[in-house]
């Protein structure tokens, strides 16, 4: 029996339901239990991958090339499950999906309404695909009360009564604030956001509170006379140092235990969870440091990076030290005097991708600090393209280099895809087309020439990794770049995509065409992570011995 577990959030946004939904999983788990978790959007895009990332944050992009919200990423870090494209729903997928179908005339002499067709198809969106799992955790965003997110838990109360309440459950999370001229924390906000719940029928059965402090026993207990719970499914989410101590924090409180309970499922016994003490000992408990300059555009809002700073984590937990990142705002870059300074410090510099012109020009800049000074070079799809435009302008005379992505140039390095296999089809795009799901997204397989460093890392001549791109390295150029030392050492099975590209006689530079960041997991950490940590450490013990020797 399939058994859906229902994660609404209250009083404010941001409290961390991706997460608390991911540790829940991890539990669930750690008991032997198979998993599968999902999200509801409620917003009116059909998926996020045509909004700013500081609207969204990072867009995460699955094996089967949907562009999803970022918390699927959190999902796939703390369950090592991968996510499909039926995992994300958005309001406007749902929409679009029944409006389709009213167009083709299936639901014909019906008025289309929200209750029963958008709400029909929202249930369809939870349901499908799920057999075979033990548990399917659905996360809703948003907060209640909001007016997008009633059709999906008008969906939520149906499927309760459809499925039994004895297969689904409803945990809500929220806030406890501590006002300090009280000395206490407060639980209106949580009643209120309960009631909020209660007014459109669903009655959460755990409610897992956010609080910086321990929630006392005759607080915990009225929380639970006002909203209906049983004081022991009043869960404390207590601030943790990092997101892997939530579910050893979550454990302690209960939180597996109740869940369980409410299923009638056996709880007694305790999960093992020594991986995640593992890697949390590894973040509190590091031996060294390393610095690494990430030179982006959207430097203000971290979350567009999310995938990218787990995946610097992870290299560093395999490598034994804290990964310092320093985040640089490329056009801060732009005049080359101001480059020195910037990247001063730092042990290796990482370009991550991008999209448009602002800034390209700093980020050019930063490659050829890092490739001039022998410093350890990670450039990540965007990254990657302006590594290549930098080797034409310095190393092979070309000082028009550009990618058309900017606009029209005579020396396009990076020139817009029109079309690449994907299995035996061939995808064709145009200019001026959709710029919604367009791109070429997805798990796409390239090889890595025998003997490359890139090849030396994996410890394998072909991978599969993530991709999210609009345009490509230009073939053109190929040998003119490689008579300049950058080798092209990845490219895609057809030998027409340029996958990796790396100069053998630099101590560490690689750009890829993909985004390897998001296949990283705290227990499996992506090998050209923990290769480029690596790279940083020998970095830094080569700056401090030329430093001690100088002094
Ligand atoms: N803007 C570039 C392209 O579309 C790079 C995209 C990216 O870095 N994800 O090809």
């Amino acid at each position: 029996m399939t058994r859906f577990v229902f994660v609404t959030g209250g009083v404010v946004s941001s409290l961390g339901k991706g997460i608390a939904s991911a540790a829940l999983a991890a539990l669930l788990q750690a008991r032997g239990h198979k998993v599968r978790m999902r999200k509801l959007d409620p917003y009116l895009n059909v998926d996020p991958g045509t909004m700013s990332p500081y609207q969204h944050g990072e867009v995460f992009i699955t094996d089967d090339g949907a562009e999803t919200d970022l918390d699927l990423g959190h999902y796939e870090r703390f369950t090592g499950v991968h996510a499909r494209r039926s995992d994300n729903a958005t309001t406007g997928r749902i929409y679009s999906d029944v409006i389709a179908r009213e167009r083709r005339g299936d639901y014909l002499g019906a008025t289309v309404q929200v209750i029963p067709h958008i709400t029909d198809a929202i249930k369809e969106a939870v349901v499908s695909g799920t057999d075979g799992y033990d548990f399917v955790i659905v996360e809703i965003g948003g907060t209640v009360g909001d007016i997008e997110s009633l059709p999906f838990l008008e969906a939520i109360r149906q499927l309760r009564n459809d499925l039994g309440y004895d297969q689904t459950m409803c945990v809500h999370l929220t806030l406890l604030p501590y006002i300090p001229s009280a000395g206490e924390l407060k639980t209106k906000p949580t009643q209120h956001s309960v009631k909020e719940l209660q007014n459109v029928g669903l009655q959460p059965q755990i409610l897992l509170c956010r609080s910086d402090r321990p929630i006392p026993q005759n607080e915990r207990q009225k929380i639970a006379n006002f909203c209906n719970v049983r004081p022991e499914s009043v869960i404390a989410a207590l601030d943790v140092d990092t997101i892997y101590a939530c579910p050893i924090a979550y454990h302690q409180q209960g939180m597996d235990r109740e869940v369980l309970r409410y299923f009638g499922l056996p709880h007694e016994e305790s999960p093992d969870l020594s991986r995640w003490e593992r890697i949390v000992r590894g973040i509190r408990e590091p031996k060294g440091e390393v610095r690494i300059a990430i030179v982006g555009k959207y430097t203000a809002l971290l979350d567009s990076y999310k995938s990218l700073a787990e995946a610097l984590l992870h290299g560093g937990i395999a490598q034994n030290v804290r990964v310092r990142m320093d985040w640089v705002d490329s056009e801060e870059l732009d005049k080359p005097e101001h480059v020195e300074a910037l990247l001063q410090g730092a042990d290796a510099v990482l370009v991550p991708g991008g999209f448009g012109a602002r800034g390209s020009e700093g980020k050019i800049n930063a490659v050829r600090h890092a490739r001039e000074n022998g410093i350890p070079f990670l450039g990540i799809c965007f990254g990657m393209q302006m590594a290549v435009i930098e080797c034409a302008r310095s190393l092979a005379g070309l000082s028009k280099a550009s990618s058309t992505e900017f606009g029209p140039t005579s020396e396009p390095l990076v020139g817009l895809m029109t079309e690449w296999a994907q299995g035996t089809e061939l995808l064709r795009r145009r200019e001026g087309g959709d710029l919604g799901g367009t791109m070429r997204l997805g798990a796409y397989t390239a090889k890595l020439a025998e003997g490359s460093r890139v090849a030396q890392i994996y410890g394998r001549t072909e991978v599969r990794e993530r991709h999210r791109h609009r345009w490509e390295v230009n073939l053109h150029y190929r040998d003119v770049l490689e008579k300049a030392s950058l080798h092209f050492s990845g490219m895609s099975p057809d030998g027409v995509l340029p996958e990796v590209v790396e100069y053998a006689d630099h101590p560490w530079f690689i750009g890829v065409q993909y985004h390897p960041e998001l296949l990283s997991k705290p227990f499996d950490p992506h090998p050209l992570f923990v290769s480029f940590v690596e790279a940083a450490k020998q970095n830094r013990l080569k700056r401090q011995t030329a430093q001690g020797q100088s002094s």
